[in-house]
Order: structure tokens, then sequence, then C-alpha cells
């Protein structure tokens, strides 16, 4: 039997040859070692494990025919936690950690002492929902999905990390309006991909596509949202989105077109890409 690091070479190549990111096979040792309580630094050029080897292969395997890799181990990392994923969700990403980063900023710079009442609208695995509630006890942090099978995936999550989300069935804010809750934050990540826009193989093939496509300008949810932000929010509230790198100029319009008095901030991911959009209301 070969060691982890020539277990790992090979399959580096393999990688390759099939145009495959070999950090993908990297994360992927890294994540069984780890499962198995291991250093893989510490035992790299120790006789890898036969069962490592066995479930390595597999997902070397399953990489090479474009399966994301969170998929292959049913979890991802989101601001330091692990959450479960499946094919109905959208696997959560590094720039929608920035857009929670930035929320827990703006709540300590425009918002004093007490409850705020927040929701993630399209909560798919619960992510922003989870480590809002997580980060910041203080908020009381509604969640909506219109797929229950999402919201099943959410639930168990908000369980697992023992996270107090109130999780509601329906399309965008529709259900909290029909609740008459108001809200301080609303946050959303929903679907902006252009319909014609063309999509990585192991996005449009294993990712849900109601979590992905946004109409013919990508911005079908966002117009919603809006809409329904008058029945929604407080008199003085935000709102927090995350965007396509193309897409600030026609938000910008939407947002304005609507609420010409609120101040409306772009901000950049760490790409250096127009990544999301913060709408103010009086505050
Ligand atoms: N960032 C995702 C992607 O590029 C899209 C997420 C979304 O539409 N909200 O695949």
């Amino acid at each position: 039997m070969a060691t982890y690091r020539q277990t790992l070479k090979n399959a580096l190549v393999v990688c390759q040859q099939a145009g495959i990111n070999e950090m993908l096979a990297r994360r992927l040792m890294l994540e069984l070692t780890e499962q198995h309580h291991l250093n893989l630094y510490l035992v790299d050029d120790e006789e890898i494990e036969t069962i490592i080897f066995t479930e390595f292969q597999i997902g070397i395997e399953r990489l090479c025919q474009h399966e994301p890799l969170a998929h292959i181990l049913g979890y991802e990392w989101f601001f330091g936690r692990k959450f479960s994923v499946s094919k109905d969700v959208l696997v959560p990403r590094d720039e929608t950690e920035e857009l929670i980063g930035h929320i827990l900023s703006d709540i300590d710079e425009l918002f004093g002492q007490g409850e705020l009442v927040c929701a993630d609208i399209g909560t798919g695995s619960g992510a922003l929902a989870i480590t809002l509630k997580a980060e910041e006890p203080r908020c009381l942090v509604w969640a909506s999905d219109i797929s229950e099978e999402a919201l099943g995936i959410a639930r168990k999550n908000a369980k697992d990390l023992s996270s107090e989300v109130r999780f509601v069935l329906g399309d965008m804010a529709q259900p909290l309006i029909d609740l008459q809750v108001k809200l301080d934050i609303c946050i959303s990540n929903p679907p902006y991909i252009k319909n014609s826009e063309n999509v990585e193989r192991s996005v449009v093939d294993f990712e849900p596509h109601v979590a992905l496509f946004g109409g013919y300008d990508g911005l079908d949810l966002y117009r919603r949202l809006l809409d329904q932000a008058p029945l929604l929010m407080k008199e003085r509230s935000m709102m927090a989105f995350e965007m396509g790198f193309d897409q600030l100029e026609s938000l910008r319009n939407e947002v304005e077109m609507r609420f010409p008095d609120s101040r409306i901030e772009f901000k950049k991911d760490i790409n250096g890409k127009d990544r999301m959009c913060f709408v103010y209301f009086n505050c």
C-alpha cells in the first residue's frame, strides 16, 4: 500500500488529466484524514489506511465526473461551522461568508442594544440564518424557503449547530408577511444567475436550479423581494443581498426606482468583484 503523500500525488495527475482543480483533491484528502482523527501533515509518509484509501479513490472518481466536493463529503464549512448539504441546497460559498461579516459589523454600528428581528429569505442550507443567530444571539432569526427539501436540510443544520431559527415554507417573504412579522434586517442570497449564462458543469449539473437562476437578467427574485419590502421592513431597517458581479447598475436601478430616499451601498468580495448590496431605510 502507498503512503498518503504518494496516494495524493497519483490523484493529482488523474485530476490534471480530467481538467479538475487539484485543490479539490487536496481538500478531499485533508477532510478524510480529519474525519478519521488524523493530522495529514503528521502521517503524510505513513502507509495509508485501507478505508481512507478506498474513500479517497471513490471521491476522486466522483470529482472527475465534476461532482462538487461538498456533495462527496456531504458537508461544507461556512464561517467555521460544518453545514450538511445535499442536491436540494446551494453549497454555501466563500463570498457569502463575506456578506455575513459585513452584516455583523453593520449591526454593531447601526443598531443599539436589544432584540433585532431578522430574516434570511431563500435560506437553502440555512447557512446565513444559522450563522447570524450563532454570532449574534440577540437576533430573533426567521428563515424562509420555497423548497421543503431545503428546509429539511436547514432544520437539521440548525439542530446540529444548536442554533435557534424559525423556519417557514413559502415564496420569498410571503410567509413572513402573512405572519405580520416586521424586520430590522432582511438578508438574502437569492438565485441571481442569468438564465442565458454559461455555468460550470459542477454547478449546473449538480446544484438546484431553483437556487441558481434568476430570470433573463438574474434579478427576478430581487424585484419580488423589493416589492414585498414595504410590507416587511420596519421604518428604520436594512436589507443585505448577495448579487452577481455584473449587476451593480441594474440592481441599483431596481432599488432606486422603488426607494428613491434609501441609502444604497455596494461592496466587493475578496476577488475584487461587486458582490454585495446593502439598502438602508432611515439608518
Ligand atoms: N455564487 C453562485 C455561483 O456562482 C450563485 C449563487 C446564487 O445564484 N445565489 O454559482
